[in-house]
């Protein structure tokens, strides 16, 4: 089904249709996390934005290849400064391991050496894919293959380099830094709007005495700093050091998509600048393409209850705060979070409220017993939905700049009221699902847990529940009843026999 897209492209600063280089495929990067601390709601509205990007051009008939990039090396406290100053992230992450290590707190008791900073990164990582998986990253799944740790990519990255010194656009200064020379690049700042005269005087990014001494133009970003003293370090022909944190998207892209232009790029509007004004800068310094990403889409700032979220407010949350039920009281099931971060348009500023949890907790479970009763009178049998019309439009809603409000907007009303035959609503329930991906976790998270522990354990306890309502037994039904809640099942005794699902929110 292809249907007329566009997207917000923030390069043109406007929206424009949606066209590849190849006719059935998307080439499409997304900036990953950094591991060096779990990772929080609002970076998680972020992925999933890109998640529900993929999987609307998967339905509407792409074959989607994502990478998405995991940030272990590089990235410095300072995201404003192009040119990486401060103390490396992955320092400081290893200081608070090491204070929670001597404070004998549990979070630490992972890792046996803070000082190693790939023991850190791994811990991290571990936990990020964690809750990627539960809330559904389609390119979780795909790790290590499409999710690449930056600290693999040194050398291409060095390749980069090179061939930009190479090319006259960087330059070794006279303390031995590497520098992008933006001055070389005339497009500098078509992403951002900074322009390099707006920069030089210092309002887009601080410049230090130090940068003054050794830069050409205060804007010029760093590509190798040599410091034998940091915590990751490699050798390079201009000395033992580190890369720049923005290179490793323009290497790992090129790396893996293989292309000199790739469809889509995609972030948080605080990528925008500098990491990829910088992307654009390094890639197509060494490419010469007139793009490096054709279109660069990014979701905007959350909020927590109307505040920006910060650790001094208190309102800072990362997943599994949330899946845990620190926000609410109560555990939240990781498609309701899935729901909530994507049910608000991705170019608005999006505000978590737990009154908004738990809406989707009741949308999320009302769609997901509207799916499973579809599939026990359906018997799994379903018609193919294209050109059913709510599938039309909620597709069509979705090809409007991602219009989520107006695609569950055709949906949601429609499960309320559906009177069709089950088999024709289950074809347009599943294809809107493998959108959305909310039944499909439960159904997801279901199999793990039967996997973990036994679905013959759960089916036994629900034909035995059975045996016992025939056999008026209620006490012994009431008490396998009890069995299953309290094992966190859903259970549901209909004329067809009893059912147990894992309960939601
Ligand atoms: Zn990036």
């Amino acid at each position: 089904m292809k249907t007329e897209i566009r997207f917000y492209n923030t390069l043109l600063h406007d929206v424009e249709p949606f066209a590849t280089q190849e006719a059935d495929q998307v080439t499409m990067y997304s900036c990953g996390p950094t591991v060096y601390d779990f990772a929080h709601i609002g970076n998680f509205r972020t992925f999933l934005f890109a998640d529900l990007l993929r999987r609307f051009l998967e339905a509407a008939g792409w074959e989607v290849e994502q990478v998405m990039n995991i940030t272990d090396v590089g990235h410095m406290t300072e995201d404003d400064l192009a040119d990486g100053g401060g103390e490396d992230k992955m320092e400081v992450s290893a200081r608070r391991l090491r204070e929670a290590k001597k404070a004998g707190r549990p979070d630490a008791a992972a890792v046996d050496d803070p000082d190693d900073p790939y023991q850190v990164a791994r811990y991290y990582t571990d936990a990020f894919l964690t809750d990627a998986r539960a809330l559904g990253l389609a390119v979780a799944d795909e790790y290590p293959a499409h999710m690449p740790f930056a600290s693999q990519y040194v050398p291409a990255m060095q390749d980069i380099v090179r061939r930009l010194i190479d090319n006259g656009h960087a330059y070794v200064a006279s303390d031995g830094v590497v520098y992008y020379s933006v001055e070389s690049f005339p497009d500098y700042g078509r992403l951002s709007g900074n322009t390099l005269d707006h920069l030089r005087s210092g309002s887009g990014g601080r410049v230090t005495e130090a940068d003054q001494n050794s830069k050409r133009h205060p804007a010029d970003f760093l590509l190798w700093k040599p410091d034998a003293n940091h915590i990751m370090k490699w050798d390079s022909p201009w000395g033992e050091g580190y890369p720049g944190w923005h290179l490793e998207c323009s290497a790992m892209a090129m790396a893996l998509l293989q292309k000199d232009v790739i469809d889509i790029h995609t972030g948080g509007e605080d990528n925008i600048f500098p990491h990829h004004e910088c992307e654009i800068a390094q890639s197509r310094g060494v490419t010469g393409a007139p793009y490096f990403a054709r279109f660069w889409m990014h979701a905007r700032f959350l909020q927590v209850e109307g505040e920006k979220m910060s650790k001094s407010m208190g309102n800072f949350h990362t997943a599994r705060d949330v899946f845990a039920g620190k926000v609410t009281g109560t555990p939240v099931h990781p498609a309701v979070l899935r729901l909530e971060l994507i049910k608000s348009h991705y170019r608005s500023h999006m505000n978590f409220t737990a009154k908004g949890l738990r809406d989707s907790a009741q949308t999320v479970r009302r769609w997901t017993e509207f799916g499973r009763r579809l599939e026990q009178e359906a018997n799994g049998n379903s018609q193919p939905p294209d050109d059913h019309p709510v599938v039309q439009r909620f597709m069509a809603a979705l090809a409007d700049d991602l219009n989520i409000s107006g695609a569950l907007a055709e949906v949601l009303p429609w499960m309320a009221n559906c009177r069709e035959k089950a088999s024709t609503a289950l074809g347009v329930f599943r294809f809107v699902d493998d959108v959305l991906y909310l039944a499909a976790l439960q159904e997801k998270g279901a199999g793990t847990r039967q996997t973990e522990e036994g679905s013959d354990e759960v089916a036994g306890l629900c034909r035995q529940l059975d045996e016992a309502r025939t056999a008026r037994d209620y006490t012994r039904a009431d008490a396998l009843r009890q069995q299953l809640i309290d094992a966190g099942y859903e259970v549901r005794t209909t004329p067809a026999g009893t059912t147990a699902h894992p309960r939601l929110a």
